[in-house]
């Protein structure tokens, strides 16, 4: 593992930093409380004409190019700014490595640019069914040949930017006969499609600025050529593009524990109570040093998986491992900021608030904790 940043990484990261602090974080509660869609697709427009939205994307289909260790800094530095827009990003810059690395040369030149340059709002990732999560292997949706088109039949629930993702990468069963995982495949779907509707909008507990969305599939047409990769061979590619999109998630979470941190530490140095800034209780300074120590063992985890990435080498137990501990460290964060502002960390005028809401679900989406834990231990015990 190298520890130095390159020239690039570090303008990266400080691009990032600059961004959400001048244009993402003054503009983060208010969007958590009105889900004002404007101020979400303004900073998605920004953030797509300073090529965040294709990180790891080659020049030629409009990506900014960069190392995989670059998009984990950005994702963590945007992440202390807005958790609604940094969700939003990671995602979109996961389906288009889906497209980069399955699709033809077609499928990357009609679809890439417009993800790269913010003509498509967002990419949406459609895996997640009603009854298929954590095994998104026994999902229901079906895809059958029907002429030049396939015709896509079934509902997809939780997915990100559903409302106004330009494209969707989405699964579907293309053999029912197959074994488990083995019938499945990608296409990509346009929202203009016919047949494909955008069903409700899920009330959430946090990240309230980024929507999420059913789809509804039917009879939806979808052209030939939009099968992406290799017929039946769908399963696998969702593993492998989930692995890098963890990174994003880790990395994202990792911004929001540190942003609450940071605000906390700040506020113990200025409370007074018993004559004292409340920093000067050890109390106070043991949850301040314990969850700084777990963060930077985070970023470590982070980087080391996207280096490992970046070098292209297996990487899916690091991003296991970097994933499960970054967004359970970066819980705790947010947890013990609120309990270092007493009852003003509860209080809707401060942000850690809706830092802990927004930290909350980044153990779940993207594989929880549990299937993390499963995913390293199968690799441990292989
Ligand atoms: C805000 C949000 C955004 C999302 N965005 C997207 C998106 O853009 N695209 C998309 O496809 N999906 C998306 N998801 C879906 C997300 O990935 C799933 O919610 C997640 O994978 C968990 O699936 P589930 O909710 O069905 O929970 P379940 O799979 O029902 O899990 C329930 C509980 O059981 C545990 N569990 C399940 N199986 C096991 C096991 N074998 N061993 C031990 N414990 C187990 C889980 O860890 C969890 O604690 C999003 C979800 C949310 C909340």
């Amino acid at each position: 593992m190298q520890f130095d940043l390159t020239d690039e990484e570090r303008m990266i990261q400080e691009m990032a930093a600059k961004f959400a602090l001048r244009e993402l974080r003054p503009k983060a509660a208010e969007l958590d409380r009105t889900k004002d869609r404007t101020i979400l697709l303004g900073n998605l427009k920004k953030l797509a004409e300073l090529g965040f939205m294709g990180l790891n994307l080659r020049a030629e289909y409009g990506g900014a190019e960069t190392t995989t260790v670059a998009f984990s800094l950005a994702m963590t530095e945007l992440g202390k700014g807005c958790a609604s827009t940094t969700v939003t990003t990671s995602v979109t810059n996961m389906v288009g490595q889906v497209i980069q690395s399955v699709g033809n040369e077609a499928q990357r030149r009609q679809y890439l640019p417009p993800l790269c340059s913010g003509a498509y709002a967002a990419g949406g990732f459609g895996l997640t069914e009603a009854t298929a999560g954590s095994d998104p292997a026994g999902m229901r949706t079906t895809a059958r040949l029907d002429g030049d088109h396939w015709r896509l039949n079934g509902r997809k629930i939780f997915i990100s930017s559903g409302e106004f993702a330009g494209v969707f990468v989405v699964w579907a069963v293309t053999d029912k006969e197959a074994p488990k995982g083995r019938g499945i495949s990608v296409f990509l779907v346009e929202p203009g499609f016919p047949g494909f509707a955008v069903g409700k909008n899920e009330p959430k507990m946090g990240q309230h600025g980024s929507p999420t969305n059913e789809l509804i599939l039917e009879d939806c047409r979808v052209p030939k050529e939009n099968l992406l990769g290799e017929l039946n061979g769908g399963f696998r590619l969702a593993l492998s593009e989930l692995a890098g999109g963890r990174l994003g998630i880790g990395s994202m979470a990792l911004g929001i524990g540190l942003g609450a941190m940071d605000y906390a530490k700040n506020y113990a140095k200025e409370r007074v109570q018993f004559g004292q800034a409340i920093a000067q209780f050890q109390a106070i300074q043991w949850m301040i040093a314990n969850r700084y120590t777990e963060l930077e063992a985070a970023r470590l985890l982070l980087l080391q998986a996207a280096h490992l990435k970046d070098q292209g080498k297996s990487f899916s137990k690091e991003a296991s491992m970097a994933k499960l501990y970054a967004t359970e460290a970066a819980n705790r964060a947010c947890y013990d900021a609120v309990q270092i502002l007493g009852g003003y960390g509860y209080s809707q005028e401060y942000p850690v608030e809706r830092l802990a809401r927004d930290v909350r679900v980044t153990t779940i989406y993207e594989g929880t904790s549990e299937i993390q834990r499963m995913i390293i231990a199968r690799e441990l015990l292989r």
